[in-house]
């Protein structure tokens, strides 16, 4: 995917999750049609850190069941960096195993927060264009 559109309000919804989670990241699955985003999925970090994150198993199954209901799909999955800019850790990379994903990353380390999102595939990261649909 190289491309994802974001309503704004679920775009907002994020930033303000991330901020009041920090200094800890934030998770969460958004999913949608093709490449149009429509119900975003708050995950609860079980790692509770500043540097990476972890879905609760339990939510992420009820999410999942749930999108199954609604008809949509898995397209992206987010967390935030409290303290570093909005691209992907060595970590992230090594660790975005799930194929077929947009990996969004918030940042609020600076006041204005920054949302990017990544396609993550073997080691190779592509930027994929956002719109914030406003
Ligand atoms: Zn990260």
């Amino acid at each position: 995917m190289l491309k994802l559109t974001i309503p704004a309000d679920i775009a907002d919804e994020i930033i303000v999750q991330a901020k009041q989670g920090a200094p800890l990241e934030i998770c969460g699955i958004l999913a949608g049609k093709s490449d149009h985003i429509e119900k975003l999925y708050k995950m609860t970090n079980t790692d509770k850190s500043n540097e990476h994150y972890t879905m609760e198993p339990q939510e992420q199954f009820a999410a999942i069941k749930n999108m199954r209901s609604a008809n949509t799909k898995m397209l992206a999955i987010y967390h935030s960096h409290p303290e570093t800019p909005a691209r992907p850790s060595e970590e992230d990379i090594r660790l975005a195993l799930t194929p077929d994903v947009v990996y969004i990353i918030i940042s609020v380390a600076e006041p204005t927060p920054a949302i990017k999102g990544f396609n993550i595939e073997d080691n190779k990261v592509t930027e994929v264009h956002l719109t914030i649909e406003r």
